[in-house]
């Protein structure tokens, strides 16, 4: 049942039981925002997802909470950095006690659905948490995917059948829906099929590069031409998945919701193409894994070719879209609601403000960043990288150990606050469960360089 003094608490005036929207949430895995053609990319990587961003919203600064999966969507679906959430390893699980942005619009009144095809963000570690459906298997199980398999097929088009269908069959077309779809193809192995194979590749390449063993590519030299051909087959998995994506949409608007459907497309991280020195992603906290794509499509209330140029985190998403669902923002949220930076009618405020990421793989990182400077911690060591966005854009001079480290004072004692507030948060709180990994999934999660 909906509670209607709940929903007289959110922040969208014109929200009622009766008025909440539908809405979809679509992740793409390892899509950088650097690659998205409305965010300035050179190639038609994304019509669909420009088109929605021409006729809604655009975050130019979208920054994730981590840089590999597992705590980046937990933070999308908790508002908490991963320090707070702890899931942070192959082996942690979501703590009880904390709520998620499914668990909310559940008990909100909505009806919640979940198409996913990722070990990584898979009910193992509570992802499924508020969802009446959360199918984390069928496509693997349709497709035929054996435990090494994920690697080096494509499963896009699957994932558009599987979240039709269950727009088709939803049996309570009286409730408003949460749909949440998970797109994994875009992530290493770069194998799209053709025709996207050869769309954005050189055709007289004769080197030996195919998308496929990215993991053993790691640390070795290649050439120029190798580079090229490996991120043109990436950039051909974003055009197969945004082709996908375009069928959902057309879907939703065949069946008349498009309008009336809040509508969000975002990247849990992006990926590494030698930026600086490596590849695949988990590593580093540089822009080319925070920034990824933020794009708000809802016709029917929000004004079309607005860009908002604020640094805004995707810890940000719930608080968000809690906000337009009319429904209470719980106290366990870091993040902020971003309406009132695209909607008029919104009676809260946004500040912008530094925000935060982090990596537990092989080394822990930390990073706080603003629009203008960004401060990484190796947090072993407690030494610092530090570098000056504005005039330093790509993060290539590092100015830790330069007279201009004075400058990031500030900042240094904003992260030093921020780690005592996450201190505090945790000694309240329970602590991460630990699962046991069945073999499969490990056989899975060392394919992706996730286990070791
Ligand atoms: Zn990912």
């Amino acid at each position: 049942m909906v509670c209607l003094a709940c929903i007289l608490t959110g922040g969208l005036a014109s929200v009622s039981a009766a008025t909440q929207p539908n809405i979809v949430l679509v992740a793409v895995e390892s899509l950088r925002a650097d690659h998205v053609g409305c965010y300035g990319y050179r190639r038609a990587t994304s019509p669909a997802m420009d088109a929605l961003a021409a006729e809604g919203v655009r975050f130019d600064q979208a920054i994730s909470a981590a840089s590999w999966t597992t705590p980046a969507v937990m933070s999308m679906f908790t508002s908490l950095p991963p320090s707070l959430h702890q899931t942070v390893s192959s082996s942690t699980m979501l703590p009880e006690g904390l709520t998620t942005l499914a668990t909310e619009l559940k008990n909100g009144g909505y009806q919640t659905a979940a198409i996913i095809v990722n070990p990584c963000a898979s009910s193992k570690y509570g992802f499924n948490r508020g969802f009446d459906v959360f199918d984390d298997s069928s496509i693997q199980l349709a497709a035929g995917l054996g435990d090494l398999d994920l690697n080096n097929n494509s499963v896009s088009d699957m994932v558009t059948q599987y979240a039709v269908k269950w727009l088709k069959s939803c049996r309570r077309p009286s409730l408003p829906f949460f749909l949440y779809v998970f797109y994994f193809d875009p992530h290493y192995d770069y194998m799209p099929p053709s025709p996207y194979d050869g769309m954005f590749t050189d055709p007289d390449y004769y080197g030996d590069q195919d998308g496929s063993k990215i993991v053993r590519l790691a640390g070795k030299p290649l050439a120029k031409a190798d580079k090229e051909q490996i991120i043109g087959l990436y950039d051909g998995e974003i055009r197969f998945t945004d082709d996908q994506i375009k069928v959902l949409i057309d879907t939703l608007r065949d069946m008349n919701l498009l309008t009336d459907t809040l509508l969000v497309i975002t990247g849990d991280h992006g990926e590494e193409f030698w930026d600086h020195d490596r590849m695949m992603h988990a590593h580093t906290l540089y822009d080319e894994l925070l920034r990824v794509p933020l794009i708000i499509h809802w016709p029917k209330e929000i004004k079309p070719k607005q860009v908002v140029a604020e640094q805004v985190s995707l810890v940000d998403l719930m608080p968000t879209l809690l906000d337009m669902a009319g429904l209470p923002i719980p106290g366990q949220c870091r993040g902020q609601s971003l309406v009132s930076l695209f909607m008029s009618s919104s009676r809260r405020t946004f500040t912008e403000r530094p925000v935060f990421a982090e990596t537990e793989s092989r080394t822990a990182l930390k990073c706080i960043r603003t629009s203008s400077q960004i401060l990484i911690e190796h947090v072993k060591d407690k030494t610092f990288e530090a570098y000056d966005l504005e005039n330093d854009p790509f993060e290539r001079d590092d100015l830790a150990l330069m007279p201009q480290y004075t400058e990031f004072q500030p900042l240094l004692t904003a992260y030093e606050d921020w780690k005592k507030q996450n201190a505090e948060f945790n000694a309240t709180n329970r602590p991460a469960q630990t699962i046991k990994i069945d073999p499969q999934l490990m056989k899975q999660l060392k394919s992706l360089g996730y286990a070791h």
